[in-house]
């Protein structure tokens, strides 16, 4: 039996949809609700801020909290995360007043301030929550594959963006004993493989377009598509229509 929450309906939602990842989908999904939540519900919510001060917001998110158009709760999100901050940072000039005691150099010191510094620039309160979440997804989704024979139908008939399909790899070799993984890994890999091989094609013949020699003549939709199609499975960048 599965401990954590199971998504089924969520999960089942996106495989339905005609997403080229369902992954991406839900991902995008969780991504609007808990950047939402993190200038709304989360504001009563002490230990969400706790986490929010120590780790803070990567360059991605903030523009979204940016969009969120709420401009107080925004502040005070930054000022308890400066209060934070200043405070933890504050320690790394106590080498000045300890120097006949002390033990460590002025470069030591000053690499555990930049290394603090990097530790934070590097987290991400929102991506970390995300992560957990769809990690969480991942493994429901293997346990819907191991015992519903309908929804094994339907995830074969998916493709996924490189991220996801790692994740998915990843997903069925903790959850799948090696007869189950043998069946869900070969069936993967190919729709995976061949996925990779028709983008090849495709945006293989809409670089010709670019020819003198092919001016005038017009593309398929299919390679119309590619670059956008091609962007969104290696990089999991998805434009919109
Ligand atoms: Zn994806
Ligand atoms: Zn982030």
């Amino acid at each position: 039996m599965l401990k954590q929450k199971i998504y089924t309906i969520p999960i089942n939602e996106a495989f339905d949809s005609d997403f080229a990842c369902p992954f991406c989908h839900i991902s995008e999904k969780l991504d609007k609700e808990e950047v939402e939540y993190t200038l709304g519900a989360a504001m009563m919510e002490p230990d969400f801020r706790i986490i929010t001060n120590e780790k803070g917001f990567c360059k991605q998110h903030m523009p979204k909290l940016i969009g969120e158009a709420k401009a107080l709760p925004l502040s005070l999100v930054m000022q308890s995360q400066s209060e934070h901050w200043n405070r933890r940072l504050a320690k790394y000039d106590s080498w000045e007043k300890k120097k006949p005691f002390r033990k460590s150099t002025l470069k030591e010191t000053a690499k555990k301030c930049s290394d603090s510094v990097q530790g934070f620039l590097s987290s991400c309160a929102i991506c970390e929550k995300i992560n957990r979440t769809m990690d969480v997804f991942f493994d429901n989704t293997i346990y819907l594959w191991k015992t519903e024979p309908s929804f094994k139908e339907k995830f074969h008939k998916k493709q996924f963006c490189l991220e996801h399909f790692a994740k998915l790899v990843d997903s069925g070799i903790d959850n799948l004993g090696e007869k189950d993984f043998e069946e869900f890994y070969t069936k993967l890999y190919k729709s995976q493989m061949s996925l990779l091989d028709s983008l090849y094609e495709d945006i293989s013949e809409f670089t010709k377009m670019f020819d003198h020699r092919n001016s005038g003549k017009k593309p398929t939709p299919k390679v119309q598509s590619a670059l956008k199609r091609i962007i969104h499975i290696y990089s999991g960048f998805k434009q919109s229509d």
